[in-house]
């Protein structure tokens, strides 16, 4: 048999957005002044009575194994907030309490799919679906979304994308990377196909909290008993109430899921960190002005961004309606000359604004676009100034050429194709 290793654990994709972060951790460590856009959680301070819930639990010696699917206590708070804030009616045993959402996404997909079970996601996506699709013998299947569509699934395109091997459609709303929220009417649309098509729906629900212009957070498992039951919903406390270090996530499902998601994660990990799991108790049940406060601040940042980004040449950004970032298509700057040399990617660009503008992006190529950039706004507005200031100075310096490639476009469409 030799010394072979796992072919899953070896097509496991890493993330290319991991070269730019470490080129500009490499910068900053070097004393170079790097103004970073890649934030991938709030730069706020977990708020002070959250922090004062973990130090009482540790003097309270509550510092043992929990039930393996979380405390009664925190199951039963996960229930009260899903039924005033989403309309959604759980009880205890449906909710299982994971090691951040990321984990509570994991268990969904052991629990749901067989070898070839096919899931549908629409493009662009958060990178880590299709990763956790396969690990657990699923087969991704990307729908790309139109711009003009705001980068959201249309109920036709995933009824079009369903074939018999379908089991599931992940739903992100508001979205990362784009930042775009789903309407009512949009929702709708979309249960019908998945109640018709008779499939799964995991809605991903992570930046509920976050969102702007005055729309409200809409739960696709609120729409009736057939969409309820075809609903598995997973949020959590890390973007919400900034406590990405705690790990803390959630799932609500029905009663059989809930049970078999609680018995893997009892052979896996056993209980979410106790102590993590007051925090999140206080979290969910305390005061809840921090979260309106960093909602406040988001949304200035936001519309700074995208006011900004709107007057700059070559870009087209998305405005967001939730989440913190900005999805910007760079297309146009595809194939302009910098320095006398065709840029030929996204990727190119990006290595030209960290090496020589000294500010880091995302590529949003393991996102499903290649064409497109994700800026959060996670960052204090003077960084977001300073930074903005530094991308419009590299847009300046860009000059056309004569053939313009469209390498980028191609590479998103064969993206989808590889499908
Ligand atoms: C951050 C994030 C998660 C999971 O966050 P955890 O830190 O694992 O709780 C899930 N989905 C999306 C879209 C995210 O951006």
């Amino acid at each position: 048999m030799a010394l072979t290793l796992s072919k899953k654990a070896m097509a496991v994709k890493p993330s290319s957005t991991l070269a730019i972060t470490a080129a500009a951790k490499k910068l900053r460590s070097e004393g170079v002044d790097v103004v970073g856009f890649g934030a991938g959680e709030p730069d706020f301070d977990t708020p002070d009575n959250i922090k004062a819930a973990a130090i009482q639990a540790i003097q309270d010696g509550f510092t043992k194994y929990t039930p393996a699917s979380g405390t009664e206590e925190l199951r039963q708070a996960v229930c009260d907030k899903l039924k005033r804030f989403n309309g959604l009616s759980y009880e205890p045993d449906q909710i299982v309490i994971s090691n951040g959402g990321k984990h509570s996404l994991t268990n969904i997909f052991e629990v749901l799919l067989n070898p070839g079970d096919e899931v549908v996601i629409p493009a662009p996506y958060w990178l880590s679906y299709p990763e956790i699709v396969k690990l657990a013998d699923g087969v991704p299947v990307f729908v790309t979304c139109s711009k003009e569509n705001g980068y959201k699934i249309t109920a036709e395109e995933l009824a079009a994308a369903c074939t018999e091997r379908t089991k599931a459609f992940i739903l992100n709303s508001p979205n990362n990377p784009t930042g775009s929220v789903y309407t009512e009417e949009e929702l709708r649309a979309l249960a019908e196909v998945i109640i018709e098509k008779d499939i799964y729906v995991v809605s991903d629900e992570m930046y509920e909290n976050l969102i702007y212009d005055g729309k409200k957070h809409i739960s696709i498992g609120s729409f009736g008993e057939e969409i309820y039951k075809r609903t598995i919903t997973c949020s959590g406390m890390a973007k919400s109430y900034s406590m990405t270090g705690w790990r803390i996530g959630y799932t609500a499902a029905s009663k059989e899921i809930a049970r078999l998601m609680g018995s893997v994660q009892s052979h896996q990990t056993s209980n979410p960190n106790s102590i993590a799991q007051k925090a999140a108790l206080e979290a969910l049940c305390g005061s809840q002005t921090t979260v309106e406060r960093m909602q406040k601040e988001f949304d200035r940042r936001r519309m700074n961004m995208y006011n900004r980004l709107l007057e700059m040449p070559y870009l087209e950004p998305n405005l967001p309606v939730g989440a913190f970032y900005v999805f910007v298509d760079m297309s146009k700057t595809i194939g302009k000359l910098y320095k006398g040399k065709q840029i030929d990617s996204v990727e190119t660009l990006a290595s030209i604004l960290i090496n020589d503008y000294r500010v880091a992006v995302i590529p949003c190529a393991d996102f499903g676009f290649a064409t497109h950039i994700r800026l959060s706004y996670a960052i204090s507005m003077e960084q977001i100034e300073k930074g903005l200031d530094r991308i419009e100075a590299c847009l300046m310096a860009l000059e056309p050429a004569e053939a313009e490639v469209q390498a980028c476009a191609f590479r998103t469409e064969s993206l989808a194709k590889a499908s």
